[in-house]
């Protein structure tokens, strides 16, 4: 099955079960001064939850484009390094807003995996929310009771509230959910270790795919909980770890999400991607085709690559990307602005925006790796310059500030630095370093790293409004000028 196959498989089963199909919301949020990015698919739905708007309809389905790279979900330094952990990825889900609850969630899921998809039984683990005495919280019987009727309980397993329990801000509609995880080792493999340990433990094939959130608390200001009036369910799937599971591949790089992108940086690089974890070469072919979906997609939805807020990190996206080929493709001249064509050809039917703004996508791109590549050059001489003085005073260890002045205002790359003084047996002040860090940390206050949950919901925005510094209200009036 292709992966189009299946995105449209989801969409029609849920149809099939009275859901309207929305589309995605855009990745970029244009009017949500708490939250930069859809990271999740519930994020299009948090004023239903929240009772501020009323549902367009009690069931709703959709694939969400989402992208983890600054606050509570930043997934940004597992990108590459791992096989299914992606900065922008879809996210498949359907919602009851107070309409059906635990037991269809988990029929619903559990009839789309297995009959549906075809995923063999024992490949299958769940997990429910063991409870939590100190908020007098009890283990999620129901959902337990649920599962129970579809899997065997040896496979049940417990959840801490970490895993298990959902929570929207420091207030706000929150509730156990249950997840799904799928077993893609081997025969062999499975015989040595049992799935049931691996499941939650970082296991790059045994993952989570799926997390069904049962909303029935509401946290009051007072982070007291009281029973929702109206149950939901919120659910969120992985569409790149289905399409590896269902492709019967054992990394998500291995499907069709991701081939035609592998293949052309082959092409264009002459290095062959072999699928290795810790290898160089294959983990900057990772972060390159992984990097150039989140840039292109954020660009087509409207935010532009800039100094500040959003469009910063989309920088910070895309200079990731060029400093990996650079290093380990050897790429010194642009070419992932070529990598669009590829991305608009497979994903464009679905993603009209994709087709639509396709030459802006790759002009921005390209002018982008132009000027970032001109700065790797630039900064290389400069830090050769640094690291003659350093010798000449003979000293081993490179100033601190001097590698941060060059990462801050040159946009020359920390790691660019270290290596290249590696290579001439120095090192790096480190320590000096990340001062100079910290203190541009301070500077910048109120920078999305810092943001721990979802969201806040509108009162405590009112109360813990502190205003907007310059850099961001600009960054904001700009983009919410752009949607009017
Ligand atoms: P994980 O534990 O693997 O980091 P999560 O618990 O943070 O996942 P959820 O917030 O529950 O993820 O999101 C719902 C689903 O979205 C997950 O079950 C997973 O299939 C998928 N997902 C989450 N983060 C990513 C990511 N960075 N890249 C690809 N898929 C993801
Ligand atoms: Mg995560
Ligand atoms: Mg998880
Ligand atoms: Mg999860």
């Amino acid at each position: 099955m292709t992966s189009q196959e299946i995105r449209q498989k989801f969409l029609d089963y849920f149809k099939s079960k009275g859901h309207l199909i929305v589309p995605s919301a855009p990745i970029v949020l244009k009017d949500d001064p708490t939250l930069m990015f859809s990271n999740s698919g519930m994020t299009q739905f948090k004023d239903y939850f929240l009772g501020y708007k009323e549902p367009k309809a009690p069931r709703i389905a959709d694939t969400q484009k989402c992208l983890r790279v600054s606050g509570k979900h930043n997934d940004l330094d597992d990108v590459g390094r791992d096989t299914y952990h992606h900065t922008m990825f879809e996210m498949l889900g359907n919602w009851s807003f107070g309409d059906y609850f635990k037991k269809d969630a988990i029929a619903f899921a559990w009839e789309l995996l297995t009959e549906v998809f075809g995923i063999p039984k024992e490949n299958l683990y769940v997990t429910i929310f063991e409870g939590d005495a100190s908020e007098n919280l009890e283990r999620d019987q129901d959902a337990y009771n649920f599962w129970k009727s579809h899997i065997s309980e040896d496979r049940i397993i417990n959840g801490n509230k970490k895993d298990n329990f959902w929570e929207m801000g420091e207030s706000g509609p929150c509730g156990p959910c249950s997840e799904i995880h799928v077993d893609l080792r081997s025969e062999e493999e499975k015989a040595k270790v049992s799935g049931l340990e691996l499941v939650n433990n970082d296991h790059p094939q045994v993952v989570e795919v799926w997390n069904l959130v049962f909303m029935e608390f509401n946290r009051k200001a007072d982070r007291t909980l009281e029973k929702l009036p109206a149950q939901h369910v919120d659910t969120g799937m992985g569409f790149e770890r289905l399409c590896m599971a269902l492709q019967g591949k054992s990394s998500n790089y291995d499907t069709d999400v991701f081939t035609p992108l592998i293949a052309k940086v082959e092409e264009l690089s002459g290095k062959k991607y072999t699928g290795i974890l810790e290898d160089e070469k294959d983990i900057a072919i990772r972060v390159v085709v992984d990097h150039i979906r989140a840039v292109s997609f954020a660009i087509a939805d409207g935010q532009l690559p800039s100094n500040g807020g959003a469009g910063y990190v989309i920088r910070r996206i895309l200079r990731r990307g060029i400093s990996y080929s650079y290093r380990f493709l050897e790429m010194k001249e642009p070419f992932l602005y070529q990598l669009v064509a590829v991305l608009q050809e497979q994903m464009g039917k679905f993603f009209p925006e994709l087709e639509k703004q396709g030459t802006l996508v790759t002009e921005v791109i390209k002018s982008e790796e132009e000027s970032f590549l001109n700065k790797i050059e630039n900064g290389l001489i400069r830090i050769n310059n640094i690291i003659k003085d350093t010798q000449n005073k003979g000293e081993t260890v490179v100033p601190g500030n001097l590698v941060f002045e060059l990462y801050d205002t040159h946009g020359f790359p920390a790691d660019l630095s270290r290596i290249i003084a590696e290579e001439k047996g120095l090192t790096i002040d480190e320590k000096g370093f990340d001062e100079e860090m910290k203190k541009q940390k301070d500077r910048s206050r109120g920078d999305s790293e810092q943001k721990v949950y979802d969201w806040v919901n509108l009162e405590e925005r009112e109360e813990n409004f502190v205003g907007y510094d310059k850099f961001e209200s600009e960054t904001y009036i700009t983009r919410y000028r752009k949607v009017e």
